[in-house]
């Protein structure tokens, strides 16, 4: 039973040419195809419709990819059920959804779920009942003005409709109290539309610029207004005013009455730049993210399609949203990490958001202070342009970055501040001003072990060892969140109280600032003690206030923030990042230790960074605290060119994952012995990955490594095509990869 059948198949003798009008589906699911299906007498449907088709016993969403391929007698065609009163998906949309799952190698239609991720969206909004008051109308006789009554009138003296919910809150009391105040004929019905969106106003002022920052803003303005796809590289240090540029950019394409989107590694912790877009354009950004409502999607999702939202500001999959016009795309901090989505569809959002502006002919911004070398080598060969802006606006000048050799400037025993940061964080305080101690590792100490026979606390389902969090009195597995509590004996030699925490996360440097600085005012900021957006922000405010004199934080706090009492930045441990040794090990450290440094002097005082290292003549080291970052690029770039490795050559990896590590081995084994061969296509593995077992599955690793001149999709598919993959044993493909655990 082939039912339905995939477009591609070649199209049954006489099939067209009968009465019966076929279309293809692209249902999201994880298939490779579209599906034809009948369009039913009276039915008018273009590419790009939303349409509810049959599938087995179910009915599903897919949208309209073209006509019909034929393949399936025409009798045995299910027919469209309906079609959705929407906005079709544009033709870029679609195109897009393709070059994705192209490049990822992804099937379409799992690709195409992000697009229709909130089928829901489909239907036309239901009009909500709202009340304004009624002119002139007084209380029938009988009717008696309560309290509660006269607080609803009140309410209603000014303002728009209101919806019955919405009244009832203003006003204190039930909703049964204004349906009553409606029955009695006091209020007057108004149906509503109900999404609500403010509408930025592309005409406000921005602040006065200075001439770099003038010049930047022309260039994107007139890259805007003339349209064409372009990339740009916005390079410029923190606190130069790279944001208020691209703002610019922004505002151009509104005042073409076109679309724009932002993306942001982590929107989660973006509030500042929320409300600092709404000061700018007098209404808030509408976000797309993990964190909104099913409500919340629905009605963003809608007001995208129809063009009722002009500017996005969201996560990845912000890009998937259906934008009838989009004019313009920035890519805020475009060499974070944060970008690269790790399963179900592996995908970079800057490497996709580039297509995308590619398909859809726009302008497109990569904005950061510490590009991603990909994006530096294509800027320095003029594969995108390239906007500078060299200095901190008004004068603020960048910190001092020094080094403290933990070699020599060492910490007492089981501490892990030493002497000279100390002193640092002493003198802070006594000015008066705030110190932020970074360390990129949540809970209290990463290793627990046993004094008496060396047994080290593990996670049962991954290679990781368990992370004590003190505050929660639990040992946790950052990897599948196994939870257990802190063990009073070793379970290996069962002597009592000899469980010792080892090293330090920022719960335990928490613990030393509380010990050296009992008077100061400290706090944590990490994404475990914080519990969610609201959290996160309320922290960001307390700590902009100057109401903490002490912050001990992880990456959390390392983002876009601005502090203006901040003059200290301590890191504990600036080559945590090294020790993996990844391809990226180098440019990553360097990217973040020099983010968080940034946190330090952004107001009128100038500003301190001292990097806690055992190597201070690591590159890394060295770039920070010369302040040499296109020494420190160049160094990378020639050890990457020698190397051949990306962004000079190409890598993809594929993870074969299994419950049955012998089943694994042997997909593994098959496909290291059916591997493309050539002068250079080479096949690294297969071996165990450095997570061998995660979330209780087997995990072994292959990477493909060639010149940038080989497309790699074509020989991963033919490569993959001579192996025999069992349904239990899972291979991921993950074409440019940035995470090699
Ligand atoms: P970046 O995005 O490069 O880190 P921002 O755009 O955040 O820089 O600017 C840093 C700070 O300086 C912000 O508080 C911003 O409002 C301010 N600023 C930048 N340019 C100007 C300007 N031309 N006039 C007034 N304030 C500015
Ligand atoms: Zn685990």
């Amino acid at each position: 039973m082939r039912e339905p059948s995939a477009s591609s198949a070649p199209p049954a003798q006489g099939d067209l040419l009968g009465p019966v009008r076929r279309v293809a589906v692209l249902l999201p699911l994880p298939l490779r195809e579209a599906y034809d299906y009948r369009v039913p007498d009276g039915m008018e449907l273009a590419a790009g419709d939303y349409v509810e088709v049959p599938l087995g016993p179910r009915r599903v969403v897919g949208v309209v990819w073209g006509p019909g391929g034929g393949g399936v007698e025409a009798g045995r065609l299910k027919p469209v059920v309906r079609r959705f009163d929407a906005p079709p998906m544009t033709e870029v949309a679609r195109r897009f959804v393709e070059w994705v799952a192209a490049y990822t190698m992804t099937p379409a239609g799992f690709v195409l779920r992000m697009a229709v991720s909130v089928p829901a969206a489909l239907e036309p909004p239901k009009p909500l009942l709202a009340y304004l008051r009624r002119e002139g109308a007084e209380p029938p006789a009988g009717f008696k003005m309560t309290d509660a009554r006269t607080r609803v009138l009140a309410q209603l003296q000014d303002g728009p409709p209101r919806t019955p919910a919405e009244l009832a809150e203003e006003a204190g009391c039930g909703v049964t109290v204004v349906r009553g105040l409606a029955e009695a004929g006091l209020l007057e019905p108004v149906m509503l539309q109900p999404v609500r969106f403010g509408r930025p106003d592309w005409t406000r002022p921005g602040p006065t610029l200075s001439a770099d920052q003038q010049a930047a803003a022309d260039d994107l303005r007139g890259r805007v207004r003339s349209g064409g796809y372009s990339t740009v590289l916005l390079d410029g240090v923190t606190g130069s005013g790279k944001t208020e540029v691209y703002y610019e950019a922004i505002s151009a394409a509104l005042a073409q009455g076109r679309q724009a989107l932002v993306l942001l590694p982590e929107i989660a912790l973006s509030a500042q730049w929320l409300d600092r877009f709404a000061r700018r354009f007098g209404a808030p950004p509408v976000e797309w993210h993990s964190e909104l409502t099913g409500a919340q999607r629905r009605d963003t999702w809608r007001a995208v399609a129809t063009g009722e939202v002009p500017v996005v500001v969201g996560a990845r999959s912000a890009l998937f949203l259906p934008y009838p016009d989009l004019g313009v795309i920035i890519v805020d901090e475009e060499h974070d990490s944060a970008y690269k989505q790790e399963d179900g569809a592996i995908y970079h959002a800057r490497d996709m958001a580039v297509a995308r502006a590619h398909l859809g002919g726009i302008p497109i911004v990569l904005v950061s202070a510490t590009p991603s070398l990909e994006t530096k080598v294509n800027a320095d060969s003029h594969r995108y342009a390239r906007i500078a802006l060299p200095a901190r606006h008004g004068g603020a000048v960048l910190p001092e970055v020094e080094l403290v050799d933990l070699r020599r400037d060492r910490p007492p025993a089981r501490h892990w501040l030493a002497p000279g940061l100390r002193k640092a964080l002493t003198d802070t305080l006594a000015e008066g001003e705030q110190a932020m101690l970074f360390l990129n590792r949540r809970g209290y100490a990463p290793l627990t072990l046993c004094r008496a026979c060396g047994h080290r606390m593990q996670c049962p389902n991954c290679t990781a060892w368990l992370v004590e969090h003190r505050l929660a009195r639990k040992l946790q597995c950052h990897h599948c969140g196994l939870q257990q509590p802190l063990p009073q004996q070793c379970p290996n030699c069962g002597e009592e109280g000899t469980m010792a925490a080892c090293g330090p996360g920022v719960e335990r440097i928490a613990e030393e600032v509380a010990e050296l600085f009992p008077e100061a005012r400290a706090a944590i900021m990490a994404s475990d003690t914080l519990s969610g957006p609201r959290a996160i922000q309320e922290m960001v405010r307390r700590i902009a206030d100057h109401e903490l004199d002490i912050i001990i934080g992880t990456q959390v706090m390392a983002k876009g923030h601005h502090f203006p009492m901040l003059t200290l930045v301590g890191v504990v441990d600036a080559d945590l990042g090294l020790n993996g040794g990844d391809l990226r090990a180098a440019e990553r450290t360097y990217q973040l230790l020099h983010q968080v440094a940034g946190r330090a002097g952004r107001g009128e005082r100038p500003g301190r960074v001292m990097l806690q290292t055992f190597m201070p003549e690591h590159p890394v080291m060295q770039a920070l605290a010369a302040g040499d970052r296109d020494g420190f690029y160049q160094l990378e770039a020639e050890m990457r060119l020698e190397a051949g490795m990306p962004p000079f050559g190409r890598l993809a990896a594929l993870i074969v994952s299994g419950e049955d590590p012998a089943q694994v081995e042997k997909v593994a084994m098959d496909l290291g012995r059916a591997a493309p061969r050539s002068d250079t296509v080479h096949v690294l593995g297969p071996a165990p990955a450095p997570l061998a077992l995660l979330r209780g599955r087997h995990r072994r690793r292959l990477l493909l490594k060639a010149p940038r001149s080989v497309q790699v999709q074509p020989v991963i598919a033919e490569w993959l095509s001579r192996v025999e993959i069992p349904p239990a044993v899972r291979v991921q493909i993950d074409v440019d990869p940035y995470s090699f655990l």
